[in-house]
């Protein structure tokens, strides 16, 4: 491919994906299957990897999530909420696992493993214990305030059981019992149901009216700390079991594994379990444990180089061929 054709092709898949971003992100309401974004968007990140000069400020590749809606108040993140680089079989893993210890030099590594909740990010913020702001992520440095939605989320504490000021995050989640029971009210009700439990719990918590998100049965499992005053944490898994001990739901299939031959095995246990769960998940998320190595290793313009989400392999989509009878 010569550079004009490059060009070409980037122009035709950054349009394509902007617009499914913006249904996707904005809207709540995907037109295309997560698959296909995620083809297109390797077919960009692969031309873009060839032609450098060609990456834009506004590429898909460098951009998180959608922009805010304009009916909520504007919340900046004084920690940026990123994405995550994407690994999408087993020797992506063991890539990652490489850079990683390249980094690491002699040190011992260890990852934390976490099940990939699909729901949407979601940032609580605390005074002296207290809830003052919860808001989407929004792109990344400007989300929503939506926190009298959020307050109607019995898993999200209103006060803690520590008296610091803290910023944690998490993922805001529709079980799927209760996108079951919303999308069966939906149909009663002729109307239009929604495409899956990460867009009913993303519409749910960016509406004007807190009564319609109470009224959803809506969870939430923290994954991560944005900021802390009042206590010092060394591991991810160290600030894990303080959040759980001050109160948070913290999902208890996270696990701790020394090896990127356990991060293997525990996500093909997932891939094989995952619909065991009560609510959605579409992958994995492998962290560094150690927060002076993750320091150290920084971010990309979009996500943390001591992470990455494996994500699921698509499943099969199986036909069933019923024996219909005709009746003439
Ligand atoms: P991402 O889904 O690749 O990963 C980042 C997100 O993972 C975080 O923001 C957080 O919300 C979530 N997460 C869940 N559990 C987590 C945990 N334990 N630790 C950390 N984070 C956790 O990134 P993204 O930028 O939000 O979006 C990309 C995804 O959105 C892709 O899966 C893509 O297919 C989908 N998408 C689909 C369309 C479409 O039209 N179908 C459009 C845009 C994006």
């Amino acid at each position: 491919m010569d550079k004009d054709q490059a060009k070409k092709q980037l122009e035709e898949l950054r349009e394509k994906l902007e617009k499914y971003g913006y249904y996707y992100y904005v809207l709540d309401n995907p037109i295309v299957p997560d698959q296909e974004y995620d083809t297109l968007l390797q077919e960009l990140l692969t031309i873009e990897e060839q032609f450098p000069d060609l990456v834009t400020e506004d590429s898909p590749s460098v951009r998180i999530g959608g922009a805010p809606l304009p009916y909520f108040t504007k919340v900046s993140h004084n920690v940026p909420m990123m994405s995550l680089g994407n690994a999408f079989n087993e020797q992506d893993l063991r890539d990652f696992d490489r850079r990683v210890r390249q980094f690491a030099g002699e040190e011992d590594v260890a990852y934390i493993c976490e099940l990939k909740i699909d729901g949407l990010a979601v940032s609580l913020t605390y005074e002296s214990g207290k809830l003052v702001r919860g808001a989407t992520r929004g792109d990344g440095t400007t989300g929503e305030d939506i926190t009298s939605n959020l307050k109607t989320v019995s898993a999200i504490p209103l006060r803690i059981k520590s008296d610091v000021n803290l910023e944690v995050r998490g993922e805001a989640y529709m079980p799927k019992a209760s996108f079951e029971a919303l999308n069966e009210a939906k149909k009663e009700a002729d109307e239009e149901p929604f495409a899956n439990p990460r867009n009913a719990a993303a519409g749910s918590l960016r509406q004007l009216d807190p009564k319609i998100a109470a009224k959803r049965n809506l969870s939430m499992f923290v994954y991560s700390i944005g900021e802390l005053e009042g206590k010092e944490i060394h591991s991810h898994y160290e600030g894990l079991t303080f959040l759980k001990d001050a109160g948070f739901k913290v999902n208890p299939e996270t696990t701790k594994c020394e090896t990127i031959e356990d991060v293997i095995a525990y996500t093909e246990k997932w891939v094989e379990k995952r619909h065991d769960l009560s609510y959605e998940i579409d992958g994995i998320v492998i962290k560094v444990d150690s927060l002076a190595l993750q320091k150290e290793m920084g971010f990309t313009a979009k996500s943390p180089r001591w992470a990455t989400a494996y994500k699921f392999p698509a499943e099969e989509v199986v036909t069933k061929l019923l024996d219909i009878e005709l009746t003439v």
